[in-house]
């Protein structure tokens, strides 16, 4: 969004400059377009009142040859000068009259000069040609500007033969316009920078030019066109039109046209157009420099510019202000996405987004810590999720006082929190040591203290080939053996995954075990202190199709990980009730039956209704029935376990508790619970012969087992001196391999009547 707003930024600014050239063209076209269209008028224009004025001249000229033609009255010179003087008096505007004769001699002029010092036209270069000229044509002809130096004065001459009945020239009567006059005399625009400029088209002199220094006339009026100031006028102002100024003459007389130059004088650009007089054959150039116009041109871009510029500056600032709310709200969003909002450590979504940038280049290895709190989920269902709250925001404190040691601290979810850490292995071990340690101490939360552990597994890979989804699985694996123990720190090894790999082809086998028939049971026999027989306790075998045989101790937990124990349980029950009901009634033999109860059982809805009901389907009295739990089973709803237990009682079956010394129970507990035997792990029972300390344990459990009224039975009995102690602190029941391994069916009803007989 925020790359999108500048984007669209520069699209505008892309746009608006195309604008600007735009407009700055379209400018430059209508200045350029108006000027050429004034121009054109101008030029048009002066033609006409050049004309007219000339027609004026020539119409005077026609009344003057008339009058002088009458009587022969032309060659008088008395009269003539006179009629000449009195032509003058009419038109003072003019220069003055002449009359010359063929030869180019005057004959008389209307000023106040002596004829015999004028100068023969035909003679003087200057007029020796349109005197001729004159002479050859009928209409009024334009002579080349000269000073005339009589009377002072640089004159556009206009020269008219006077012919006689026949047409023949007589004479030839002259006319002047002073140049300076003749500003006032066209009537075009008086701007300084308009050039007025009359060519003469039969020779290319200049009849006239406007507004030019007095020193310069001598170059302007005395000299025809240079060859390159005709082709200037060719190649610039015509060359839209048509090449030539002769074709100009031809193809479009008396039609302006413009164009663009460089004055030939100058050197300035200019514009400027230019019309062909076919009347008194003249080209009348009006010429304009391009300056105002360019002038204009840089006004109008210079206000474009600076409303360009204003108008960007306002946007830049709105933009700007748009891109930092923006990146405001954005940054506010990142944070909301990436922070967990309970306890405001980053989330795992973070951690996927910055684990790799966040390696430093220079680490070796990086190790990643699972951290996993023990029985949160029982105070969260105790105390409310109020409570459970303030404990995580708790926790997430004491793991942040190892920020130095950490790359990241995640919440990860619910009350599992990763450390990240660079370089940490082998401290990672210690460190994560600490972190249960810190996390241990008890919380006080609501005027209430609560102690919680955590369980941690880590992982660690090399820093330049490690990958997240990795590290994640190999410390959730580490973290899942951590877990069975509690308050424990594994580290991910390889032969983890192997295990791991082992309980997953468990898990997949054990699904169809029982409609596969690979489930079975054993038999281990347990004997009284006169060796005589006790009862039996039942053993599940698994001699899978796909794995082989596979030990209880392998598979019983895997059942009740993937909640098959229920059902495994059950089938277990049924089995062994009914193979023993049929060899208690065979060997007309009653001997106690232990099950093995899983808590995964226990805790289950109907487990009492079901069982019992199996008792009596089978028809074994039920206090014949033991069952044997692990003292985990304590740990859970202390209320809902005592009522379950006593309900086994009422029905006068026994429970015996199983592995007892490995786990917690307290005495107080030991005495309040309905139990009737305690089962002394073999672990005591194997060190009892070479370990003074588990020999007294298990003199003291016995002892316990005495004063409360329960039944001892030693479990793991290999050897003959284990007995004998076990018997001298008068351990009532002994089961293992020294009397019997656990047997098969048949191999027990051989047992059971060897030791009978
Ligand atoms: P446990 O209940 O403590 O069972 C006693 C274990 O000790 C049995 O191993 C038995 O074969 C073994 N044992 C007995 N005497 C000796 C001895 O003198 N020397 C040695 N080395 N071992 C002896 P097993 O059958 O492999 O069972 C292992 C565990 O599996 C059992 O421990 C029990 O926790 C569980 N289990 C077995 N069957 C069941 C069952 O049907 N239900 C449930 N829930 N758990 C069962
Ligand atoms: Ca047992
Ligand atoms: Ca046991």
């Amino acid at each position: 969004m925020t790359k999108n707003i500048w984007t669209v930024y520069y699209l505008i600014l892309l746009i608006s400059c195309i604008g600007l050239l735009g407009l700055g063209y379209a400018k430059h076209s209508q200045l350029y377009t108006n000027l050429s269209f004034k121009n054109k008028a101008d030029v048009k224009l002066a033609s006409k009142s050049i004309e007219s004025s000339l027609t004026e001249n020539e119409l005077l000229l026609d009344v003057l040859g008339s009058r002088l033609l009458e009587n022969g009255l032309y060659k008088n010179k008395q009269r003539a000068h006179f009629l000449l003087k009195q032509m003058r008096t009419t038109k003072p505007g003019l220069a003055g009259f002449g009359l010359a004769d063929i030869k180019g001699n005057f004959i008389a002029v209307s000023g106040n000069l002596e004829v015999p010092n004028l100068p023969n036209l035909l003679e003087l270069p200057e007029t020796r040609e349109d005197f001729q000229a004159a002479l050859n044509s009928h209409n009024m002809v334009i002579g080349r500007t000269y000073y005339f130096e009589p009377i002072n004065e640089w004159i556009i001459p206009l020269r008219k033969a006077l012919r006689d009945e026949q047409g023949n020239p007589v004479a030839v009567m002259t006319t002047g316009v002073k140049v300076e006059d003749l500003n006032k005399l066209v009537g075009i625009s008086k701007q300084a920078e308009t050039n007025l400029t009359i060519i003469n088209a039969r020779n290319f002199y200049r009849t006239f030019v406007n507004g030019i220094d007095l020193t310069l006339f001598s170059k302007v009026y005395l000299e025809p066109m240079s060859k390159e100031a005709r082709k200037s006028v060719d190649k610039n102002l015509l060359n839209a039109h048509l090449p030539t100024l002769e074709q100009v003459k031809t193809k479009i007389p008396n039609i302006p046209i413009s164009g663009e130059s460089i004055d030939t004088l100058t050197k300035e650009p200019i514009v400027g157009a230019l019309i062909y007089n076919s009347k008194y054959d003249l080209y009348i150039v009006v010429k304009q420099t391009l300056l105002t116009t360019r002038n204009d041109f840089i006004n109008a871009i210079l206000t474009y510019v600076v409303l360009f510029i204003l108008f960007h500056t306002v946007l830049i600032l709105l933009v700007r202000r748009i891109h930092i709310n923006e990146s405001t709200a954005r940054k506010h969003l990142k944070d909301q996405v990436e922070h967990d909002s309970l306890t405001g450590l980053y989330n795992r979504y973070y951690l996927k987004q910055a684990f790799h940038q966040s390696i430093p280049t220079n680490a070796t290895t990086i190790s990643l810590m699972f951290i996993d709190l023990d029985n949160f989920k029982h105070i969260n269902d105790t105390f409310g999720h109020s409570t459970g709250d303030q404990l995580l925001i708790e926790v997430s404190k004491r793991l942040k006082s190892f920020k130095a040691h950490a790359l990241h601290i995640i919440r990860f979810g619910g009350d599992e929190f990763i450390i990240v850490m660079a370089d940490k292995s082998p401290q990672d071990f210690n460190i994560a040591k600490q972190v249960i340690e810190t996390l241990s101490v008890s919380y006080l939360i609501n005027g209430m203290n609560f102690t919680i552990g955590a369980s941690i597994g880590i992982a660690r890979e090399n820093a330049d080939s490690c990958n997240l989804n990795t590290l994640l699985s190999h410390a959730d694996l580490a973290l899942y053996e951590a877990k069975n123990r509690k308050n424990w720190v594994e580290v991910f090894t390889e032969n983890l995954q192997i295990k791991s790999q082992k309980v997953s082809k468990i898990e997949h086998n054990l699904r169809t075990a029982l409609e596969n028939n690979e489930i079975y049971l054993n038999y281990q026999p347990q004997v009284n202190k006169d060796g005589k027989l006790h009862g039996v306790e039942c053993l599940v075998r698994w001699n899978s199709k796909g794995l082989g045989f596979v030990p209880p101790d392998e598979f019983i937990s895997v059942a009740e990980d993937i909640g098959m124990m229920p059902i495994l349980g059950q089938h277990i029950t049924e089995m062994a009730l009914t193979e023993m009901s049929v060899l208690q009634k065979r060997l007309n033999h009653h001997f106690q039956i232990s099950i093995n109860v899983s808590i995964k059982q226990f805790m289950q809805d109907q487990f009492f209704e079901e069982f019992t009901a199996c008792i009596e389907q089978s028809g074994i009295p039920f206090k014949y029935i033991t069952i044997e739990i692990t003292e985990s089973l304590l740990i859970e709803d202390m209320d809902f376990i005592f009522s379950m237990l006593e309900h086994f009682r009422r029905k006068d079956i026994s429970i015996s508790l199983d592995d007892f010394g490995t786990g917690y129970s307290s005495l107080s507990l030991l005495r309040q619970l309905p139990i009737q035997e305690l089962k002394i792990d073999k672990a005591f029972v194997d060190d009892i012969l070479d370990d003074s300390k588990d020999s007294t344990l298990v003199k003291n459990i016995i002892n316990i087992g005495n004063e409360f009224g329960m039944n001892t039975l030693a479990e793991g009995v290999e050897l003959k001196e284990q007995l004998e102690q076990l018997s001298n602190f008068e351990c009532d029941l002994f089961q293992g391999y020294f009397f019997s391994k656990p047997l098969s069916l048949d191999d027990l009803e051989t047992f059971i009547k060897t030791k009978s007989t």
